[in-house]
């Protein structure tokens, strides 16, 4: 792929989770572009491994692990094979998250449910438990598995993936949006804790992105725009989604040590102004 910035990071060692999916294999693949060691996680072990053949197949340095970010044991196993293949962690992007259909409503407002339809009133305790833990503590625990390499060797970064909803939460997804709200305030949490240790944390919020999950939610058969889409479109001022490799150039740059030496604590947008834009 086309990198955005000419940024080395030949000898870094990056652990990537969520790694076997579209936004953090494109990230993962693009630091071992960049000449990174990279390690990519993911529950999906096929996923990993299948990223890992096509980095090797190009000459780039990629092992596929599989881990859970919610099993603290199976992180610091993953941990320790890291340790021994590539070397300790200096940049962790806490990339495994998402939503959960038991914490969805079928509507945005609660005078339009039709009879049958999932509400507010049916939102399932254990799913919500479900999104508020994948995206919370599955930032939370690879940390504690990975930052502790950084505080030895007083350097590293970490970034977060928090999203547009953190800001302003979307419609229907109510735990999705709090839980990113939650990992917009551990973001600054985390740079206030470790401002001291030479490790800087930050965040991307990413704006609305087509991809293969969602692409039939976004548009039609015939190509045109569905109508969620619309209303992203009509809210977002410079009227387009954002693609996956247009996350790449915040990504490199807050991981950086040099161009973002004294940036820690932020969550960047890269959504294509929707959160700036008051749709008036
Ligand atoms: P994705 O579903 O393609 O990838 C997520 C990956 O996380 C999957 O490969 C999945 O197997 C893995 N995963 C899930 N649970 C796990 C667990 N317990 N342990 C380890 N791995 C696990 O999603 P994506 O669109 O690439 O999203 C990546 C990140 O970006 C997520 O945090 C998501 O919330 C965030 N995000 C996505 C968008 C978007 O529009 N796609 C927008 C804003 C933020």
């Amino acid at each position: 792929m086309n990198l955005p910035l000419n940024i080395d990071f030949t000898g870094k060692v990056v652990v990537v989770t969520g790694a076997g999916g579209v936004l953090c294999g494109t990230m993962a693949k693009a630091f071992a572009q960049a000449g990174a060691k990279v390690a990519a996680l993911d529950l999906n072990e096929e996923a990993v491994k299948k990223l890992a053949d096509e980095c090797k197949a190009e000459g780039l340095i990629c092992e596929g692990y599989k881990a859970n970010v919610l099993e603290p044991e199976a992180l610091e196993a993953v941990h320790g094979q890291v340790l021994k293949d590539l070397g300790p962690c200096d940049i962790l992007v806490n990339g495994a998250g998402g939503n959960n259909p038991r914490a969805t409503t079928d509507n945005e407002y609660q005078h339009e449910a039709q009879e049958g339809q999932k509400t507010f009133f049916d939102l399932d305790a254990g799913g919500v438990d479900f999104v508020f833990k994948l995206n919370f503590q599955g930032t939370l625990l690879p940390t504690q598995a990975f930052a502790k390499d950084m505080v030895e060797k007083k350097s590293g970064c970490i970034l977060n993936i928090s999203s547009m909803n953190a800001y302003i939460p979307l419609t229907k997804i109510p735990a999705y949006s709090g839980a990113k709200a939650a990992i917009s305030n551990f973001t600054q949490w985390l740079a206030t804790h470790f401002a001291g240790t030479g490790i800087r944390c930050n965040a991307i919020a990413p704006g609305f992105l087509v991809s293969n999950q969602n692409r039939a939610l976004l548009f039609n058969e015939d190509g045109t725009p569905t109508a969620r889409s619309e209303k992203i479109l009509n809210g977002t001022p410079t009227r387009r989604f954002v693609d996956s490799e247009e996350l790449l150039g915040g990504v490199f740059f807050l991981c950086d040590d040099r161009a973002a030496s004294a940036i820690t604590g932020v969550v960047l947008p890269i959504d294509a102004g929707f959160a700036a834009y008051s749709g008036v």
